[in-house]
């Protein structure tokens, strides 16, 4: 058979972080007490108000399509949530809501991107851009960034790979893997670099409610009318809501590129499920306590590991200030061996800590770092303590 499948689909990889994950889940559910270091995804319930608005959507037959975009109600209440979190002004045509912040982001690089648009990527970055912005035919430029300056780039770092070709830069604050927060003061010089040269910001907000350090999150959209007109922000509510497997995200934008996505969406998936629309309406809406309460125990998880991993030998690391993630450089331990076995690059000691220590981290070539490793909090505490430990030792080991 001389038949050809695509170039477009040879041409991106599988997600690692949703095959770390698996692959956790699946040792575990053969026996094997394996730590998961590797999801992104909160340990916790949905909060049980959530979870009885999606029952009574289904007791009560809310179970039909819904306008492809989302419901007006939803919508509505996603309005409200840019305008008193993100001092943000989206009136619900300006708004869609996805299947998750991925289908958001995937929307809106179909939108933007024409063939050979380039795309900005600040490094290191979660995984899926470049793949999104090459499914989009558009091609990633990678900026990259030290422990130095907190693993954020300048202004000044961006406009060395302005081209005419430059359509859009993405800007990740809080940020996976680092859990870095831009500054309002960094995001200003960001957002007037934007304006001059002309370029769309794709301000993805989904880990915006968990911030540690008492700053307040601050939405590049926000920072004046011009750079209004050129960002989509994106946001969604699986980790600050723990409704990862409910697949809700969204994205407010100028109404025009609204409209387009909202016509791709229409054919690829029609509407998020409705039952899900009916919870994210709760959540949005109802009691914030339990959210609180997740924030709060993320904080406590995270200082412990901070704490723990910047003693750890042969590994580095800056206390992250946002989202559940802590980016570990491992770099003076790659020029060591474990049992005679050279360890070179993070994925070597991903496989032996899987392998020999049962616990799973996430090696991070595909974030732009193959030195470094990323570690979530977002598992208990208990959890944590016994993974930290086996990585201690396993760390001890190496010479
Ligand atoms: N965003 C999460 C992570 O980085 C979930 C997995 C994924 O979608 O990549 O772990």
């Amino acid at each position: 058979m001389s038949l050809k499948l695509s170039e477009r689909s040879a041409n991106v990889k599988p997600s690692s972080t949703l095959a770390i994950t698996a692959k956790a889940k699946e040792l575990k559910a053969a026996g094997r007490d394996v730590v998961g270091f590797g999801a992104g995804e909160p340990d916790f319930n949905t909060p049980a108000n959530i979870c009885d608005a999606a029952i009574k959507a289904i007791n009560d037959g809310f179970t039909k399509y819904t306008p492809a975009g989302g419901t007006i109600e939803l919508k509505k209440a996603v309005s409200e949530k840019f305008r008193n979190f993100n001092h943000l002004d989206y009136s619900p045509e300006q708004i869609i809501i996805s299947n998750g912040g991925k289908h958001a982001l995937t929307n809106i690089f179909d939108a933007l991107l024409d063939p050979g648009d380039e795309v900005i990527i600040p490094a290191p970055y979660w995984l899926s851009y470049p793949e999104m912005v090459k499914l989009s035919d558009g091609k990633p430029v990678f900026v990259y960034s030290t422990a130095a300056t907190g693993y954020k780039v300048s202004a000044a770092q961006i406009a060395e790979k302005v081209t005419d070709k430059t359509k859009a830069l993405v800007l990740n604050t809080p940020n996976n893997p680092t859990g870095m927060v831009y500054s309002k003061k960094e995001l200003e010089d960001i957002a007037k670099l934007a304006v001059e040269k002309d370029f769309y910001v794709v301000a993805d907000e989904m880990y915006e409610a968990l911030i540690y350090t008492g700053e307040e999150h601050v939405s590049i959209a926000s920072l004046g009318e011009e750079i209004y007109k050129r960002t989509i922000t994106c946001s969604g509510l699986s980790k600050s809501y723990a409704m990862t497997g409910w697949r809700v995200g969204y994205a407010g934008a100028p109404v025009d590129i609204t409209k387009r996505m909202n016509a791709m969406q229409s054919h690829a998936t029609s509407n998020v499920n409705s039952i899900a629309q009916k919870a994210a309406y709760e959540a949005l809406t109802g009691p914030v306590d339990e959210m609180e309460k997740m924030r709060l125990e993320f904080d406590r998880r995270r200082q412990y590991m901070y704490s723990r991993v910047k003693e750890m030998k042969h590994v580095s690391c800056l206390e992250p200030e946002g989202a559940f993630y802590v980016f570990v450089d491992v770099n003076k331990a790659c020029a060591l061996s474990y049992k005679g076995k050279k360890i070179e690059t993070a994925a070597v000691l991903a496989e032996i800590l899987l392998n020999e220590f049962d616990t799973a981290v996430v090696p991070c070539a595909d974030f732009g770092y193959p030195d470094h490793i990323r570690l979530s909090y977002a598992i208990s505490m208990e959890q944590i303590e016994k993974g930290l430990d086996r990585i201690e030792k396993c760390l001890n080991e190496l010479a």
